[in-house]
């Protein structure tokens, strides 16, 4: 049996080592220590963004927002269907009510003419995801959001520096959130972050995070907090990850144009979307397969797992999951998601594990 080739695997080099091992030998362990601000304040620069304030993963980052911008019972939230599940999960802890929103069908995310038709007198806020690493229409989105009076919370959990008209994902809304799970584009093991250009939900985002306590006053809480800092551990992993992010980024862009390349002569399939005003930076590459092929998706999975590549298929449109189904119908990303699978996209991939993947993927197909 070949080896396995895993979806994503983090690179973690000696530097982290060495950070890690600094952190442990001067005995800050916990959410003090100067990892902490470091990491914070390296991550928000490289997105040219003001404040980070650094969490324990990337829902809790979601969940502090919504809750730092006064969402709850009564409020609509506008999520698209097509994600992980932590982006709505988050907007049910808040109370509000969670509304989904179909895909656009060229590039994959939420789509702005649909998020129109889905505002009521109760809509607050939305939370637009740039998924596998494809910037969201943020012009289209910014614009419906002024015009409504609506807050703009980006999930930026896959989409570290991704750019929409060569500004960085994250930079458009109120408050922008990241996770730094082993398998995301920079790592920390378990980890998150909120960025934010605005000084007072900066405040109130690092109260929220520490108990709800007064900066001034200690053990004096003014509101329920939450205990979501981040550890001085991870914080260590995340400051020696910062002096990868830009290769982590190129080499995620390298695998998607050698995939490109290999597949871009198959009529059957779709290869990833990159909109002319986009930088997809590809956190996981993606295939589309055709309807009028015929074998589907799980079928060229299964012949994947026959050969030990692992992949995934489509996230699974949350507006179908029993607690959440009220009946609605997304087509587009229903279509998108029966369609849809990951191929391994980690940065330590080698060009013979992208070779091996390349030929099993075309010999399913008939085009050896
Ligand atoms: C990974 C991910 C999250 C959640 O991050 P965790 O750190 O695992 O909590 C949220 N939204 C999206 C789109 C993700 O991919």
């Amino acid at each position: 049996m070949k080896t396995k080739i895993p979806i994503a695997e983090p690179f973690l080099g000696e530097k982290e080592v060495t950070l890690v091992t600094e952190a442990v030998r001067s005995g800050w362990v916990s959410s003090k220590g100067k990892f902490i601000s470091e990491f914070e304040d390296k991550f928000a620069k490289y997105c040219k963004i003001k404040h980070g304030v650094a969490t324990t993963n990337g829902t809790s980052a979601l969940h502090l927002a919504l809750v730092t911008l006064g969402i709850g019972k009564g409020d609509e939230v506008l999520v698209p269907t097509l994600t992980f599940v932590s982006s709505a999960n988050v907007v049910q802890y808040t109370g509000a009510k969670c509304v989904f929103v179909d895909s656009d069908p060229q590039y994959w995310c939420i789509d702005p003419k649909d998020i129109g038709k889905k505002i009521t007198k109760r809509t607050k806020a939305i939370i637009p995801v740039h998924l596998y690493g494809h910037p969201c229409d943020m012009d289209l989105i910014m614009e419906i959001a002024r015009e409504h009076d609506l807050y703009v919370i980006e999930d930026c959990a896959e989409s570290h520096g991704a750019l929409y008209k060569n500004r960085f994902t994250g930079s458009f809304g109120d408050i922008s959130c990241y996770s730094f799970y082993g398998n995301k584009i920079i790592t920390t093991g378990e980890g998150g972050m909120c960025l934010t250009n605005d000084d007072v939900l900066a405040e109130k985002l690092r109260i929220l995070r520490d108990h709800g306590m007064d900066p001034k006053r200690k053990y004096w809480h003014t509101i329920v907090g939450f205990n979501y800092r981040m550890t001085n551990l991870q914080a260590a992993i995340g400051v020696a990850q910062m002096e990868k992010i830009e290769r982590f980024v190129e080499r995620k862009r390298e695998i998607a144009a050698l995939y490109n390349e290999e597949f871009k002569d198959i009529r059957v399939v779709s290869l990833p979307p990159e909109m002319t005003w986009a930088k997809n930076v590809y956190w996981m590459y993606s295939l589309l397969i055709h309807n009028d092929f015929g074998r589907d998706r799980d079928q060229l999975m299964e012949k994947l797992k026959d050969q030990n590549i692992e992949t995934r298929p489509f996230f699974v449109p949350i507006h179908t999951m029993p607690h959440y189904n009220r009946g609605t119908r997304l087509p587009y990303a229903e279509n998108l998601a029966r369609r849809g699978i990951n191929l391994p996209s980690g940065v330590t991939l080698t060009e013979a594990d992208i070779e091996r993947i390349t030929s099993a993927v075309r010999s399913f197909i008939g085009h050896s």
